[in-house]
């Protein structure tokens, strides 16, 4: 049990490769963190500057209040559970988890103990005595992850642990890591390049890009408020539709005119705009695929736009249509709410009509792609 804390962290590679800069952080005693972004952008090699695999160029590193900046990966009492597990092949499931608990010679009964509650928190206990090419992919995973559990560590760091594993069991894992979240009460940092499993594990999300932190929020909170275009684009799947319109000021009341259409911003997003003094003028407008809504011909506020793509992912459609002037956009629709014949008649080059609300509209400025209300 521990608080992490990273202050003004840097990392640079060689002479001029920087990796991480201004990182600012402070992690709560178990905490769940998430640290998600695309390929290259600075995530494990974050991870590893507090794990102690990688030198902290500048700024510093403290847990539990105490700079580790100096200390060895093994003074710092983390336990780290790697991609590709990294078992040993000749050692049984038991000794593998018992590893480091050995090296320490701990009493025989400490071991057994702590290695057959780990194995039964994760259900591998009848798999103990196999060795792990006897073991599926998951399995194998589980095993890492009991290996780290048996060490009692104050801080869980997990890297892409579930990259390796097929779309199938990578649900059903992340699940597992939900549930064994709850029965070891730890601080776990968390890295992925995916941004569902940053949404469903993080209490927080620390979105990164080039290096930089782009926003740190609950998973509510950067859906709902992304701080820029970058984050409003990399959360959420598939991904916010952009795009630039005029936004408004006529009569004390803003409206936006998405493609010909004219529709009002009511309610919150409204007052949003007032309190901030936004005054109008060329933005880029975000709206989810699932916040648009099926218009009639004529409604106020429809958008005409024709089919190019038809996915049918059962509960749901997902749409590719491109407006009259050509820009993509992607619109989900529950298939409940269709009648059969309404379903059919969403085929490939018919028009048809789509709306939204200024409850999901997202503002953004066109040139920093900085949200307008924050
Ligand atoms: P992520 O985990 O987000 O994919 P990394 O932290 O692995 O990103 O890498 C961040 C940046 O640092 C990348 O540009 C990568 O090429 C560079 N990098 C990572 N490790 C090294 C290294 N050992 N030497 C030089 N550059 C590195």
């Amino acid at each position: 049990m521990a608080s992490v804390k990273l202050t003004n962290v840097k990392k640079i590679y060689g002479k001029d490769t920087v990796a991480v800069q201004d990182f600012n952080l402070d992690i709560a005693d178990k905490e769940f963190i998430v640290f998600v972004g695309p390929s290259g952008c600075g995530k494990s090699t974050t991870l590893r500057m507090i794990a102690g695999l990688e030198e902290i160029s500048e700024g510093t590193v403290e847990i539990d209040g105490a700079v580790v900046n100096d200390l060895q990966p093994r003074d710092r009492n983390i336990a780290m559970v790697f991609q590709n597990y990294a078992l040993y092949p000749h050692l049984t499931v038991f000794e593998n988890m018992a590893f480091s608990l050995r090296l320490r010679k701990a009493p025989q009964e400490e071991v057994y103990e702590k290695v057959t509650k780990a194995a039964q928190i994760l259900g591998i206990t009848e798999y103990l005595t196999r060795k792990p090419r006897a073991l599926s992919g998951g399995q194998r995973q589980r095993v890492a992850i009991g290996r780290a559990m048996v060490r009692d560590s104050k801080v869980f760091l997990m890297d892409e642990p579930l990259s390796n594993l097929d779309a199938k069991l990578r649900n059903q894992m992340r699940a597992e890591i939900i549930l064994l979240r709850k029965n070891i009460d730890t601080t776990f940092i968390y890295v992925t390049h995916d941004q569902t499993e940053a949404m469903t594990l993080g209490d927080r999300i620390v979105i990164m890009k080039d290096g930089y932190i782009q926003q740190v929020g609950t998973p509510t909170e950067v859906f709902d408020m992304p701080d820029n275009l970058f984050v409003a684009e990399f959360i959420g799947a598939p991904k916010m539709n952009t795009f630039c319109t005029e936004l408004v000021l006529e009569g004390g009341k803003y409206y936006v005119k998405p493609y010909g259409a004219k529709i009002e911003v009511t309610g919150k997003k409204a007052e949003m705009l007032n309190k901030k003094g936004v005054e109008g003028g060329e933005i880029t407008l975000g709206v989810r695929p699932e916040h648009f809504v099926l218009a009639k011909k004529g409604d106020r506020g429809a958008i005409p736009c024709k089919i190019v793509v038809n996915e049918m992912m059962g509960s749901e459609l997902h749409l590719h249509v491109t407006e009259e002037n050509g820009d993509r956009l992607i619109v989900r629709i529950p298939t409940i709410i269709l009648s059969d014949d309404e379903r059919n008649a969403l085929t490939y080059g018919e028009t048809i009509y789509v709306t939204f609300d200024s409850k999901v509209m997202h503002f953004f400025d066109t040139e920093s792609g900085k949200n307008l209300l924050v």
